[in-house]
């Protein structure tokens, strides 16, 4: 009898130098199922708000949603607890594991609403314990604790809309920290095979393979997509070159854009909290030391920066295109006003509305000789070099250019977009609902 349901929710054990909380995760949807416990839904990956300066690296939470026979609770929380004891770098300063466990069948709309929080903005420990505390849920922390709000977060965030999922394929541990080996060219394969179904296989722009991370993390690579059937055919078609260890398909957030929230009002944009926003560009954009963009946009109510930081890339690109009076809509993390610098918006996507047209204005030609006149000051005409003549009746020409942009949507290259952006490839495969159909028959591995 598997009778009861149980919401295990984990975050913050890993440390940029080891570790991983979905490895964390995989090796526990190993252990509880010896536990006899049922998976009711994929493991879930929850991105928690990017923009937070203290975040973890990648900041994802997870939660396992299980039912599980109540003689074996215990037995489940102490596996639980001393996995996260023996895989978390718990000497390292800024890891603050935690594990929430909530045993509710239902989802409480104010736990959903931390979530979001979350997501979207900041939260803090003490609105986490009051939720447990009220919902009589059990937690633990280890050090700051910090890693209960995560927990907590990943529990509350249940993917009822739209939602990706991701296969994530581990290492064994002594292949931890060397160089990754793959077959490049499968991958390649793969992304054509698959497409638009998979996302961010390979940057289109620089070739570059984008499924495996640089760092000395447990990951071998992973794949992401809408369905969990396209990211195991993708992963299949993946010629590894090591062993994998083990692999789990995740239900995540990935690739929604579920970080970012419509301000209404340039004046209601606040520090850490992913935007999305509308204004008219108030002035040429300036490119600044390193090659960023900036530029000012206002509406009726304020003015806020807007910079695109890739050193290279589309956005860049585009943001140096824009002329004053254009009509934008800008998507990307807030920075908070620091020495002489303004808010400032870290652009992950633009809009152009509304495009002006851009004028310039030419001196007239010489009547006589056809040589392009001088200007002989404001107001006072002009004069022709080459034969001498003056021209006191004339007045500047104008030309309009063609522009560079179009009204179109523009994204951060895929290799500087954050683990929320909604990746081009996405758009019209948004989901509505999670499926009811259940998990597909092997859906990690061992
Ligand atoms: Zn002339």
């Amino acid at each position: 009898m598997t009778d009861k349901t149980m919401h295990i929710g984990l975050d913050d054990t890993d440390s940029p130098r080891k570790g991983c909380t979905t490895y964390v995760a995989a090796l526990l949807v190993e252990k509880l199922q010896r536990l006899e416990a049922n998976f009711i839904d994929y493991p879930n990956l929850v991105r928690l708000n990017p923009n937070v300066p203290w975040k973890t690296r990648g900041n994802g939470a997870l939660c396992l949603r299980i039912q599980y026979n109540e003689s074996n609770e215990e037995k489940i929380k102490e596996t639980v607890i001393s996995t996260i004891e023996e895989q978390a770098d718990l000497e390292y300063d800024g890891t603050d594991p935690g594990v929430v466990f909530f045993e509710k069948t239902k989802i409480p709309r104010e736990v959903k609403t931390f979530a979001k929080k979350a997501i979207t903005g900041i939260v803090n420990l003490k609105e986490a314990l009051k939720l447990l505390k009220r919902f009589r849920a059990e937690a633990l922390g280890f050090k700051k604790c910090r890693g209960i709000i995560g927990g907590l977060a990943a529990v509350g965030e249940n993917l009822q809309g739209d939602h990706t999922f991701e296969i994530l394929a581990y290492r064994i541990p002594e292949n931890c920290g060397l160089k990754r080996r793959v077959d490049e060219i499968s991958i390649v394969e793969m992304d054509k095979a698959t497409t638009p179904y998979t996302f961010n296989n390979v940057d289109p722009e620089t070739g570059r393979v984008l499924i495996t991370p640089r760092g000395p993390d447990p990951i071998f690579f992973g794949i992401r997509g809408e369905t969990p059937e396209i990211v195991k055919k993708a992963f299949q078609m993946v010629r590894p070159l090591e062993p994998v260890e083990r692999w789990v398909i995740f239900r995540t957030n990935q690739g929604t854009d579920a970080h970012l929230k419509r301000a209404k009002q340039l004046s209601q944009i606040k520090p850490h909290h992913p935007v999305i926003a509308k204004g008219i560009v108030l002035e040429k954009p300036k490119i600044i030391p390193r090659r960023h963009v900036i530029f000012p946009i206002k509406d009726e109510s304020a003015q806020v920066d807007c910079a695109a930081y890739e050193p290279t890339g589309v956005l860049r690109n585009v943001a140096r295109k824009l002329i004053v009076q254009d009509y934008v809509e800008v998507y990307g993390g807030v920075r908070a006003p620091s020495q002489n610098l303004p808010l400032t918006i870290n652009l992950e996507k633009i809009r152009l509305l509304k495009s002006v047209p851009k004028i310039v204005y030419h001196n007239p030609i010489c009547l006589k000789c056809g040589k392009r006149l001088k200007s002989m000051g404001r107001n006072k005409g002009f004069r022709c070099e080459r034969c001498g003549s003056k021209y006191t009746n004339l007045g500047k020409i104008e030309v309009e250019m063609k522009r560079e942009i179009r009204k179109d949507l523009y994204i951060t290259s895929l290799r500087s977009q954050r683990h929320l952006t909604k990746p081009l490839r996405r758009y019209g495969m948004e989901k509505r609902r999670a499926s009811a159909k259940g998990l597909i028959e092997g859906w990690h591995f061992p």
